[in-house]
Parts: structure tokens; sequence; C-alpha cells
């Protein structure tokens, strides 16, 4: 039976489970010993396996399919495409042998609206495969919340509740949270992130919410989101290469990490990509590890790219799955820290060095291309300069125009509750 060897399924990090299959994997989230999943193998491609013209919908298809096979979403998994990837993700060429890649052409301007469109046309489907509606939780500090709610909003048999720390997000960030009603509830919870997340974490735990909610978790470590990203890095790298010759590197502004993940795995698949280079800002636990090959996660700094705000980066257990020799991985992988002075400086810089505006989180990426003398950068511009108009506009003088999606977003009438700091106060907003 050679069918049967195509099938991947899904271990924890951790080793301590039995493996699950693609659609169990996106509904646990995580998996019962703490761990995080991970395909047992990754599919192997290579340039030659695609047509030029290949578009990003196919391209998702053929890799995201491969993921999925004989699973019961593997039917479905084209039409889940179609949607998830319907715009952009645009390789445009700079200056000095460079270039980027714009992952915010999508509804909340951000690359999280990859994952997280790819993980509610998952969720639907399922909902809709045995009619009984998720819930989908997620607590957020800013971005993740937004595509989150931005991606299921009106997506059939699901609901998704939003936890936010009061009056701790920007004005534009609680907009993206709140302007949506219909399935998307956003909680205000009086207290700091760090509650949001014990919350849905005991949530995530709790037997009526697993079993009367069918809880599913919207944060990044689900393997939902962390999939599709492979894509555009897959996408981008052969296209760097039908048009220069060249494998690109890749320079990721890094938090919590899912997103370099997401490039690793491609390489590892064998799309053309030579290295990759992670940005960090002021957390520096990635940067002390390449340095001392010592791993201590450390108390988040508060950053001006607030949404790499992340001292213990849950992917990291991800990282090391990948590259079980810490040798290896040192040798392969490295890692940049740059500081909010640095930002600042590289953002008032972008018109004339690079004939762009940068967001914060993108200018890490870009401060680290400048030190770097060697050719053949791709920059993965993660946000749009619009979503943080309040540090970039004053740093280069002008009003940045904001896009379309945002701008829809931004115009909806705004409404949330508020809740107090733990499990039961939601659980009553729930039933
Ligand atoms: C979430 C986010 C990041 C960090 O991505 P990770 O996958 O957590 O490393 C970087 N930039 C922006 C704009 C983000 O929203």
């Amino acid at each position: 039976m050679p069918a049967r060897k195509t099938e991947i399924l899904f271990s924890s990090t951790r080793c301590k489970t039995k493996p699950v299959g693609f659609s169990e994997a996106i509904e646990e989230g995580m998996a019962s010993d703490g761990g995080l999943y991970v395909p047992d193998r990754l599919p192997r491609f290579s340039a030659s396996d695609f047509s030029r013209q290949i578009s990003i919908q196919e391209l998702a298809k053929r890799v995201l399919g491969a993921f999925s096979e004989r699973d019961a979403l593997s039917g479905s998994i084209g039409s889940i495409c179609d949607t998830a990837f319907d715009f952009e993700a645009p390789l445009r060429r700079l200056p000095r042998e460079t270039a980027v890649l714009e992952l915010f052409h999508g509804p909340t301007a951000a690359f999280k609206d990859f994952g997280a469109r790819f993980l509610a046309g998952c969720v639907s489907e399922l909902a809709e495969k045995d009619s009984r509606t998720r819930t989908i939780l997620v607590a957020t500090s800013g971005d993740t919340g937004g595509a989150i709610a931005a991606a299921f909003h009106r997506k059939k048999g699901t609901e998704v509740l939003v936890l936010f720390p009061k009056g701790k997000v920007s004005p534009r960030q609680e907009q993206q949270l709140t302007c949506w009603g219909d399935n998307v509830r956003a909680c205000a919870v009086n207290g700091d992130f760090d509650d949001c997340q014990r919350i849905a974490k005991s949530a995530l735990m709790d037997p009526w919410w697993k079993k009367e909610k069918r809880l599913v978790s919207g944060n990044s470590i689900n393997l939902g989101r962390l999939l599709p990203q492979i894509i555009y890095y897959a996408k981008s790298s052969l296209e760097y290469l039908n048009e220069s010759g060249e494998n690109a590197g890749y320079i990721i502004p890094s938090g919590n990490l899912g997103n370099a993940v997401a490039a690793l795995f491609a390489k590892k698949m064998g799309f053309p990509i030579r290295e990759v280079v992670l940005a960090t800002n002021e957390n520096k636990a990635l940067p002390k590890f390449f340095e001392t090959a010592r791993w201590e996660p450390m108390p988040t700094v508060a950053t001006l790219a607030n949404a790499m705000d992340v001292g213990a980066p849950s992917n990291f257990e991800r990282l090391q799955w990948l590259y079980p020799d810490a040798a290896q991985l040192r040798k392969e992988v490295r890692a940049f820290s740059v500081s909010d002075e640095l930002i600042r400086k590289t953002i008032r810089s972008g018109p004339d060095d690079w004939g762009q505006v940068w967001c914060p989180h993108t200018a890490t990426a870009v401060h680290v291309r400048e030190k770097l003398s060697t050719p053949h950068w791709v920059i993965v511009a993660t946000a749009h300069p619009a979503k943080f108009e309040s540090i970039v506009e004053p740093l280069i003088g002008r009003e940045v125009e904001v896009p379309e999606t945002l701008k829809s977003i931004l115009s909806r009438e705004s409404r949330f509750d508020v809740i107090e700091p733990n499990l039961q106060a939601l659980t009553e907003k729930a039933k």
C-alpha cells in the first residue's frame, strides 16, 4: 500500500503523546504533554517541480495538500487555499541586490492574515462536517487578535472570543479587535496581557470549554497558522531564483518565532533559500542563544516593535526539533538584536536610503540588511507602516497613506465587553 506512506502525522515536540492527523493537530492546538505539534516528516520539493507562472493559490494547494493528505480536510484544502490566499505577497526589487517581501496586503495589513485565514478555513470546514460550532479563543496584545477576528468574521460554524488588556493596546489596534460584531466578540480584560493569556490557557484546559464550546486556540502555536506561512517563502524564493539565478537569504523580524520557523521549514523542504537571519528587538533571548549556546528566556521588554515583544519565544521548541544538533543550528541560523534607537534611525532614513516607509518591525530587518555586506537578501516586511502611524509619521515628517482594507476597518462601529481577569468571568459571558 504505497499510498499509505504519503500520510504525514503530527507529534509533540516533547514526544510524550501519540501522533495525530492534520485536523486533530489543528483542533487540539497544543499537544496534551504541553509540547507543540510538528510533522513527523517534511514533504520534499525542488524548484523544477513548479512552473514559473504558478500562482500563490496553486502553490499553496500543492504544499499544504501534501501536509493534509488522507486527512478529513484533504478534499477541502483546494477551496480553503483559494479563499485564504486571495491577496498577493509581492516581492519587490530594491537597490543593492535586495528585495522586500510585502506580507501586509491582507485585511489587517500584517503577515498574520495568512495564518489566520487558513486556520479559519480549516476550522469552519471541520464545523460544517459534524455540524458543531467551534469557539476560537485568542489572547492578544495587539496584532494577532485583529487578524483572527477578521479571518473568522462571518465564517460558518465559528464563534470568536478575543481577549485583550483593557487600555493597553493602541486605539487603532483596539478598533481592529472590537469592530466586528456578528460571530466575533471582544472582551477587554481588567488586567495585562499575561492575565489574558492565563485565562485563555485555563479555558483550553477546562472540560466545559473543551466539550461544550469545542474550543480551538487561535494563538500562533497552532499548526494551522504556522504551515500556511511556508507558502510565501516558497513562492518568493522561486521567484527570486528565476529572476536572478541566485538563492536568496531571508531576514525576518522575529518575536514568537512562528514566521521564521515557517521559513526554515520551507528551506528544509527544498525551496531555494540560502539562509535565514533573525532580526529581534531588545528582547534578546534568541541573539543571546546564538552567541552563548545557552537558552535563557527573559522577562519581556517593551519596545517600538511591540508585536515582537516576546521574552520567551514559544516556537523555540520547534526550532530545536528542526535542528536537534545545537551546533548545527548555530551554524545555519544567525540572530541580531536591534535597539529602539536604531529602529527610529532606520525608519527616518528609509525614504532616502531605500525609497520606502518601514513599520517598526520591518525596520529591524532593514537595519540587519544594512549591516550585512554580502548580496542577495530578502527583507520580510511584516506589517504596513500605517498600522503604527504614531511612531512612523513623526520620524518621516509626513502622513502615511492608509490602505483601503484598513480604512474600512477603521470606519466600523466598535463594541466590547469588560471582564474581570478570571476564567469564571469569561465563562459567564459565554454561557
Ligand atoms: C507577530 C508579528 C511579528 C513577529 O512574528 P513571530 O512569528 O511571532 O516571530 C513581527 N512583526 C509583526 C508586524 C507582527 O505582527
